[in-house]
């Protein structure tokens, strides 16, 4: 019966422990979309050079000092 209590503790610290770190594991998460969400807030916006449409910088295609929104556009300014 001791052994029984044992392995019961056992059992319910690993298992308070995977849900510890399960509840650590999302904060981090949450911290880690915040900041990407910050980021996307500051991000600069970029001007199509083609048809002027503003587009993130992240995605903006670059041709020399000129911004595109899309391939087409890029290639039909070109
Ligand atoms: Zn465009």
């Amino acid at each position: 019966m001791g052994k029984l209590a044992f392995w019961a503790a056992v059992v319910a610290l690993v298992y308070l422990g995977m849900k510890f770190m399960g509840i650590s594991q999302r904060r981090g998460d949450a911290a880690q979309r915040r900041d990407a969400a910050g980021r996307d807030n500051s991000e600069s916006m970029l001007q199509c050079a083609h048809c002027g449409v503003h587009v993130p910088s992240s995605e903006a295609l670059l041709s020399g000092t000129r911004a595109y929104c899309s391939s087409a556009h890029r290639d039909a300014d070109a």
